[in-house]
């Protein structure tokens, strides 16, 4: 599988560097960092790892890894790279790798595994002086883990992302996005103070009223102005269980329509998660109708409607219970499903312990690791709508660009602008509501198109939206150069650059965003 990716990565679409020679690291720089009294470790051999990540399509080996164990250890690591003039050291801090763009890497540079850096400490009764229950985490630690120890106080974060094997620190620097973001805003919109190693050597504090231009700057900051080793996060009482829901629908009209009512109610009568799909129009288990029931069963296909066009749609939404409410559940969640104009047919439910569902995602992972079907590439898009164009974008992509042989799951739902905190460095339309649309697409070296056309489709739905003006903003945004950059931050640019210029003023840190190279 590697060889076959390296290949086509280098030959068919010259994106990657081919991993170098760790002996790229000048002699002074070598020295400079042998010599670092580390609590935690540095190697100069084991830096294979480090050179790639889940998109599997980008691979930049770096010259050395450093696992610290303390803040101490990533300060010294920083001012050992700033003492570097000469030949353009960089450094990378990497959660979990789980970027697909090279994001947490570093070409001959120093990458920093946050894993090493330990620390997850619940405040269930909160500080003097405010009683909000939160967590303490070590930026490289995982949200899984940070759940598993809230959960041992009855407590839990309220926003996440689909997936729990990232880090802290790695979605804080994105955004961090899921079915609880219309209700709560993003991951980063639950944050109370960070701990930041700023990329000129100091560790600061930083809070909405304390240091907050570098508090807002971090969050969504695409790692540009310094590394969080910590993050306190908001928690919320946990629940015992959740109903799990799923409507399915021909027409995208109505689709959107429900979404847009289902966000706009109140926080206290809505669902708890929302989310959507676009299920291809076939029976193939992974990506078609079939997809959508729970446990496998399977939908009769005289059961689909023939209206509509090549694909179809469907809700996903939760409402959270505990044992003590499951006789009034019932009625409560058919009351607040009865606006919905979903096929009645078509309508899936199962109830599944509050943790399960939060880590749904994980029996996918060990499956698809079983069949060697994970560590393959993943040329993946991610898109903010706004909503204005929504339905331009389902006429322009979905139904015509859409192929039976799209593979990975296609998600769609509406998040709330005000939700968002216009403060953090989090690009998003300008719309009060506008769309998540992810194309997670699979490559499958073996059977399948070749990665090199996966990536010329994300290529031409981008084109499509930029010709249509369509004002589609990308998440996990991924671009090669400066102008498409300044495009992206749109008028936001200029407090981006400011903040690199003050808190990374040699701009060493997250060389993988290709954002701003190192000044020698
Ligand atoms: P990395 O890839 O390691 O790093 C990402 C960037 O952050 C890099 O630039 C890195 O240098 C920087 N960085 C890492 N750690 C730190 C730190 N401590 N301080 C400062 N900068 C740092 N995203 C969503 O929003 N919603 C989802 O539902 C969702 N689901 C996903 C499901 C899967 C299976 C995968 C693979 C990804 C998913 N993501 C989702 C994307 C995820 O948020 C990004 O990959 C994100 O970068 C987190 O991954 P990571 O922790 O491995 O970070």
């Amino acid at each position: 599988v590697d060889a076959h990716v390296s290949y086509q990565a280098t030959e068919d679409l010259g994106l990657c560097q081919m991993p170098q020679s760790p002996s790229c690291l000048s002699h002074d720089n070598r020295a400079r960092l042998s010599s670092l009294p580390l609590d935690g470790s540095l190697t100069f051999s084991n830096t294979s790892s480090a050179a790639s990540d889940f998109g599997l399509i980008r691979f930049s080996e770096p010259s050395a890894v450093v696992h610290p164990k303390s803040v101490s250890d990533i300060e010294a690591v920083v001012h050992a790279v700033l003492r570097d003039t000469r030949s353009g050291l960089t450094l990378a801090a990497k959660g979990r790798g789980h970027s697909v763009h090279g994001q947490a890497q570093a070409l001959n540079g120093v990458v920093i595994e946050m894993s090493s850096l330990k620390g997850i400490k619940v405040a269930p009764h909160g500080e003097p002086g405010c009683s909000q229950p939160f967590v303490d985490a070590a930026g490289g630690e995982l949200w899984i883990d940070v759940l598993k120890e809230t959960l041992k106080e009855g407590l839990a974060p309220r926003s996440w992302t689909d997936y729990l094997y990232l880090s802290i620190g790695g979605t804080l620097s994105n955004a961090g996005i899921g079915g609880q973001t219309f209700l709560f805003g993003p991951e980063i919109s639950n944050v109370l103070q960070l701990d930041v190693v700023t990329g000129t050597g100091h560790s600061v504090k930083c809070s909405p009223l304390n240091n907050p231009d570098l508090f807002h700057g971090v969050l969504g900051g695409l790692g540009q102005f310094g590394i969080i080793t910590n993050a306190r996060i908001v928690l919320e009482p946990a629940h015992e269980k959740v109903r799990w829901i799923r409507a399915m629908y021909t027409d995208f009209a109505t689709f959107t329509r429900d979404q847009e009512l289902l966000v706009s109610e109140p926080p206290e009568s809505a669902f708890d998660y929302i989310e959507g799909f676009v299920v291809l129009k076939n029976e193939d288990p992974n990506n078609g109708w079939n997809s959508v029931p729970f446990d496998g069963k399977k939908i009769n296909p005289s059961m689909i409607p023939e209206e509509g066009g090549s694909v179809l749609y469907y809700i996903e939404v939760v409402k959270k219970f505990s044992s003590n409410d499951v006789v009034s559940l019932g009625e409560t969640v058919e009351r607040m499903l009865a606006p919905l104009s979903f096929i009645p047919t078509l309508v899936f439910t199962t109830d599944v312990p509050y943790e399960k569902f939060l880590n749904r995602l994980h029996d996918v992972e060990v499956s698809l690791t079983s069949q060697g079907l994970w560590d393959v590439p993943h040329p993946w898009l991610n898109l903010f709508v706004p909503r204005s164009s929504i339905a331009s974008f389902d006429a322009l992509i979905f139904k015509h660009m859409i192929k039976d042989d799209f593979t990975g799951p296609i998600l769609i739902y509406p998040l709330k602008r005000e939700r968002w905190d216009s403060r953090s460095s989090a690009v998003i339309p300008d719309e009060s509501i506008f769309y998540l649309v992810a194309f997670l697409r699979i490559s499958f070296p073996a059977s399948g198109p070749l990665l090199s056309s996966l990536i010329a489709e994300n290529d031409k739905i981008m084109e499509v939206c930029h010709n249509a003006k369509l004002g589609c903003k990308m998440y996990l945004p991924e671009y090669e150069d400066l102008d498409s950059w300044k495009l992206h931050f749109g008028e936001r640019w200029e407090a981006f650059a400011r903040r690199k210029h003050k808190y990374d003023p040699d701009f060493i840190l997250a060389p993988g965003q290709n954002i701003f190279p190192r000044i020698q």
